[in-house]
């Protein structure tokens, strides 16, 4: 089959250096802030402030405004932030930005650690929430919801820091084993690890919905102990904070716990399922399809595989929780060696013929393959691992405003011009924004140009 070119392909170099050239990264990032989180400076100005009154400068919205232009800029550390943003321009937006008229000086690394060490990670939490609910009520990204009904929800743990000593009281411990002197010894190694809730809003949109931080509850607690508790908190929180939301839980095999199956009573789920996991639902499913009792599909998914479905095996299971399973296996062939794939997932959405394709679609999870930010935050713009301050509450702060920076990001990567016409990757985008943040002065003409602006189209 012969590959369509790209749009960008056909455009000369000179068309693009044009395209460059006009490209106003930070307007473009002010007006879909103002459009899509038209009070977000107030949000922030009314987190309850950890400060002494009579000693703050600047704004809660200035301060962490800045947070998230250090994030979106892929600025690395805090002292390379103090520098690249000690611009003009820079001071004149966050004025803009944050609304804070009497903005003369951007404020210093310290100052703003010395603020995060202070403010509850709720509070931003809290300012996370409004966001993901402003985007939920416009609507434009109903369209990727799974079965036209439940958005899609995420669960996914991963590590953040790791210290050769103990850096707090929260450290989560693993004991490895290490040579010293030709002599094998065991060593305690101490890390943080976070448990994530995102929201899929389009197959290029997936943002942090919630975070949960993995902490040490009692020493020597297994690993999956601490996820699945971890997980347990989220997701009570999720059914308050969103609690008329349709949910469609999401995870690997990890998360295919009775306790998990059990809080996903009034959502959907569909979670990985592994034999070692839920052995006796592997084994019903075994002897039901060994009885011809299987439902299939053959010619499915983009491979052509074939689809397979079992509803309520719970009940031969002799189980308390809905569980249909299902099947997707298809074979490749390699230098005459065949290869087979098989996939296979348990959910609590009653399959059929019809929804079995769009069900397998949204087991594999097609959108982290689309999804290019999916791990931007480990190895691309924002570098979550580095440790931008010791003190563990500004670690939590620090973590929150790279989210929140993110959920803006996304947007602004899924909107920008240079990305749709010249397909700029992510971290020339960034870059971008980092120059046209410290270059451009905002006009009068821009800010009304961006109030008005009423309709963005997404990719
Ligand atoms: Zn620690």
């Amino acid at each position: 089959m012969k590959k369509l070119k790209k749009k960008a392909d056909w455009l000369t170099k000179a068309k693009k250096r044009k395209m460059k050239k006009k490209d106003r990264g930070i307007v473009e990032i002010m007006m879909l802030t103002r459009h899509f989180f038209k009070e977000l400076p107030q949000w922030l100005n009314e987190m309850t402030d950890p400060r002494h009154p009579s000693y703050t400068t600047y704004s809660q919205a200035d301060l962490v405004l800045m947070g998230m232009l250090k994030n979106m800029c892929a600025v690395k550390s805090m002292r390379s932030m103090e520098e690249t943003f000690n611009e003009d321009a820079c001071i004149a937006t966050l004025r803009i930005l944050s609304g804070d008229q009497g903005l003369s000086e951007m404020p210093h690394a310290d100052t703003l650690n010395y603020y995060l060490e202070r403010l509850s990670p709720q509070c931003l939490a809290d300012v996370r929430k409004k966001m993901v609910k402003s985007l939920i009520r416009k609507k434009s990204f109903s369209r990727s919801r799974l079965l036209g009904k439940y958005w899609r929800v995420i669960i996914d743990g991963t590590g953040l820091f790791y210290f050769r000593e103990k850096h707090c009281e929260n450290c989560l411990v693993t004991t490895v084993t290490r040579e010293v002197d030709g002599k094998e010894v065991k060593v305690k190694r101490y890390y943080h690890k976070v448990l994530e809730a995102k929201l899929l809003l389009s197959p290029g949109i997936l943002i942090s919905l919630d975070t949960e931080f993995i902490e040490n509850e009692k020493e020597d607690v297994s690993k999956n102990d601490c996820e699945i508790n971890a997980a347990k908190r989220l997701l009570e929180r999720l059914h308050k904070d969103y609690p008329r939301l349709p949910v469609c839980l999401q995870g690997d095999a990890l998360y295919a716990a009775e306790t998990i199956m059990k809080m996903c009573r009034d959502w959907k789920y569909i979670l990985t399922q592994k034999a070692t996991r839920q052995k006796v639902l592997a084994e019903s499913y075994e002897w039901i399809a060994g009885g011809g009792g299987a439902e299939t599909l053959t010619g499915i998914g983009k491979e052509g595989g074939n689809g397979e479905y079992i509803n309520h095996v719970e009940e031969t299971a002799g189980k308390e929780e809905e569980a249909d399973m299902y099947r997707y296996r298809y074979e490749t062939e390699e230098d005459g060696e065949k290869e087979i794939h098989e996939f296979q997932w348990i959910t609590n959405i009653e399959l059929t013929k019809k929804n079995l394709e769009e069900m397998i679609e949204a087991g594999r999870g097609r959108w982290k393959i689309e999804n290019e930010g999916f791990n931007n935050q480990k190895n691309g713009i924002y570098d979550i691992e580095h440790l931008n301050s010791r003190d563990s509450n500004a670690m939590k702060n620090h973590y929150l405003i790279t989210q929140i920076a993110d959920i803006v990001m996304q947007i602004y990567l899924s909107f920008s011009p240079l990305r749709k016409e010249i397909g700029q990757s992510i971290k020339n985008t960034s870059s971008g924004l980092l120059e046209s943040f410290r270059r451009h002065t905002v006009t009068d003409e821009d800010v009304s140009y961006i109030s008005k602006y009423t309709t963005v189209y997404l990719e």
